[in-house]
């Protein structure tokens, strides 16, 4: 099934369900920044979740970054995640690998580490962007998002996130997002029988690798509670907007000796972009161009 997040209702409405495939996303994201398995199960997840997240915003040019920042060697995850479909983001150590945890899993929670912080911010392209802040709950990201969504937003949320990886790379990756809206928050009856239900749900991948596409994977969990799939899915892939141009003109901050001493050396000068690892190379003529634009802009400035 190729890559794709599908969006539905229940419970007239009172229910929101939002299922995503992500697993050529994810291996497109594994190899352009060399993954270690644990990486790829911690930024995998965390796309995934960027698009989950993002699926609720109205606005086109509607975006939600994912920041997470714990004391575990990852050393960081940024995720970039658009309502038209693209996600891109990256690990501050892709190459970080341990042993699996205590239930033979990816050890994703000591790879982040369990102190530190998730930052979501949500902007809708209107220039108020929303931002909040929480403490990690337990580095899985799932938990983390959970806490975020029942917390900020307050919005009471079940996410699973899941990612198989092994030697071939990743097999299945995707998640799913079922919140609970105001209308139905109190009704008791309803919550109990989801989160019995919810309890069952013991991974995401393990369906998806049983053949079973989204909404199959939506009506065993609420097909009996009035549930109405959404016709049109929406396509998912890794994509990163960077501008090489602007990117090289980033050298700038090098200053006006270095980039002369580069030339003299004729030395090229690389720019790589964290969030995709494109490079971008810069030969000695547009390093000049580079100094003289320096100059001109650092004359006027005097
Ligand atoms: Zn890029």
């Amino acid at each position: 099934m190729a890559d794709q997040l599908i969006r539905a209702v229940a419970a007239d409405g009172g229910i929101r369900v939002v299922g995503a495939i992500t697993t050529r996303l994810v291996e497109e994201a594994r190899t352009r920044h060399k993954l270690s398995y644990v990486a790829t199960a911690a930024l995998g997840r965390t796309l995934t979740a960027g698009a989950l997240l993002v699926s609720n915003m109205k606005r086109e040019d509607s975006r939600v970054n994912i920041q997470i920042q714990g004391d575990g060697p990852l050393d960081g995850i940024l995720v970039d995640a658009r309502l038209d479909g693209s996600v891109r983001g990256y690990v501050s150590n892709p190459s970080v690998e341990l042993p699996p945890n205590t239930q033979g899993k990816l050890d994703v929670g000591t790879a982040v580490g369990r102190n530190g912080y998730l930052y979501v911010v949500r902007d809708s392209g209107l220039g108020y962007p929303y931002s909040s802040t929480i403490e990690l709950v337990s580095g899985e990201i799932g938990d983390d998002l959970t806490q975020y969504l029942a917390t900020s937003e307050q919005t009471p949320s079940a996410l699973a996130l899941g990612v198989f990886v092994d030697q071939h790379g990743v097999e299945a990756a995707g998640g799913l997002l079922l919140q609970i809206l105001p209308k139905v928050a109190n009704d008791e009856r309803l919550i109990s029988v989801l989160e019995s239900r919810l309890s069952t749900l013991t991974g995401f991948t393990p369906m998806l690798r049983a053949q079973k596409t989204l909404p199959q994977i939506i009506e065993d969990l609420v097909g009996d509670m009035g549930l109405e799939i959404f016709p049109e899915s929406q396509l998912l892939r890794f994509n990163c907007p960077c501008d090489g141009q602007r990117m090289l003109s980033a050298l700038k901050l090098l200053g006006e000796d270095e980039l002369q001493d580069m030339i003299n050396k004729s030395e090229p000068a690389e720019a790589i972009c964290h969030f995709c690892g494109d490079k971008y190379e810069a030969e000695c003529d547009r390093l000049s161009d580079l100094l003289s634009e320096l100059r001109m802009e650092n004359a006027n400035r005097a």
